[in-house]
């Protein structure tokens, strides 16, 4: 496969990966989505991405050392996000740039991310948007956000609280875990779970209103913490996690025009 020129000059190399298609529906990307490489080591990674047989690859890697490879051109539809969901689309590839993050992930001994490499994975974000027009900071999403049944990835060690402050991305400070009341239980079921349901459905996640704190529910609940309240991620709905969740629709920024 042809050697292609990287969409910027923060690019250290170009490795390219045959594992991409057209965008479907001829929309400009308006989504980042980020993960860790959840492997040994970034070569391994990288090998895996570039790797016709492994059918995966993203847009770019960022290495521990801030090292950036891209893989695959920008304009094209990179296979990272798999079956996924968000704000009621589907095709999460055709609408995102794919952004992975090296990490040997929770299965092989989850680790810090090193501030210089998070520096490199934010001055990235700028890049892209810099470039690209404004993508909307609530859909600079992880894996986990997008398919919470089956990712974890880049998981409750990354620090989307640092990229906030660099501009990248809607957060908010997490509520405090020691607050007064009982919360929503797994296993509840009535008002409060689809009131709750409606909640996490109206910022994007893919849940049904089922009245039911079922695994799915359980899976979003988690999912939000990694990104929202990392303090504690068990899946429960408790007082911080409800408040932390208010305070997130509360400011979410008014969409683009
Ligand atoms: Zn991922």
């Amino acid at each position: 496969m042809s050697v292609f020129q990287p969409d910027s000059f923060i690019v250290a190399s170009v490795s390219p990966s045959p594992n991409f298609d057209e965008r479907k529906d001829g929309r400009p990307p308006d989504m980042m989505l980020l993960h860790y490489t959840g492997m040994k080591t970034g070569d391994e990674a990288l090998q895996r991405l570039t790797t016709q047989a492994s059918k995966v690859s993203s847009h770019y890697v960022v290495f521990e050392d801030g090292r950036i490879v891209q893989c695959v051109p920008e304009e094209r539809r990179a296979w990272h996000a798999g079956e996924s969901s968000w704000a009621g689309e589907t095709d999460i590839n055709s609408r995102s740039i794919g952004i992975e993050i090296v990490n040997p992930g929770h299965e092989f001994g989850y680790s810090d991310f090193p501030l210089r490499q998070i520096a490199a994975v934010i001055s990235l974000c700028k890049s892209i948007i810099t470039r690209r027009g404004p993508i909307s900071a609530d859909r600079i999403l992880a894996h986990s956000d997008v398919a919470p049944s089956r990712k974890q990835d880049p998981g409750e060690k990354f620090p989307w609280g640092l990229l906030s402050e660099s501009g990248v991305g809607h957060w908010v400070r997490a509520a405090p875990l020691d607050l007064e009341g009982s919360g929503i239980r797994p296993d509840a079921r009535g008002e409060q779970v689809t009131r709750l349901q409606r909640t996490l459905r109206s910022y994007g996640y893919g849940i049904a209103e089922t009245g039911t704190y079922d695994d799915a529910t359980r899976d979003v609940v988690t999912a939000f913490q990694r990104h929202f309240r990392q303090a504690r991620v068990d899946g429960v709905a408790d007082p911080s996690t409800l408040l932390t969740l208010r305070a997130l629709i509360e400011t979410r920024p008014a969409p683009l025009p």
